[in-house]
């Protein structure tokens, strides 16, 4: 479990809400232009959900119009849930701290400074195309 402190956590979490309710209206303002008329549906949809619905709308979308703000919601989402079960702010490859000044700049971090440039190395190596 971490060490930050409520208050470092309540700021945070503010944060997560801040930035999800900015995605939200991106996806729908996205889905509203889009034109067709199954995502215009579905934008009307998020704008009106509450805090429990987001994940399962998410998994209704699957156009690449949102595919950014898509994927960072369901990164903000998967953060709220930690934080709300208490996993908020351990590294997820070696356990230790983010630490609060890494999470300020990226609430949806999951690994500290170290591991995070090791995995990208390794994701980086992996997805580069063998041509
Ligand atoms: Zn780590």
């Amino acid at each position: 479990m971490t060490n930050l402190s409520d208050a470092q956590l309540s700021q945070l979490k503010q944060g997560l809400h801040k930035r999800r309710l900015e995605l939200q209206d991106e996806v729908r303002d996205d889905l509203a232009r889009s034109g067709e008329q199954r995502y215009i549906d579905l934008a009307v949809k998020v704008g009106s959900i509450g805090d429990d619905s987001v994940a399962s709308m998410l998994i209704d979308i699957d156009t690449v119009i949102t595919d950014h703000a898509v994927h960072e919601l369901r990164e903000i989402e998967a953060s709220l849930k930690r934080l709300s079960e208490m996993s908020f702010g351990d590294c997820a490859d070696c356990g230790g701290e983010i630490g609060f000044a890494r999470l300020l700049a990226y609430p949806t971090a999951q690994r500290c400074t170290p591991c995070q440039g090791r995995h990208e190395k390794t994701f980086h190596h992996d997805s580069t195309p063998s041509l």
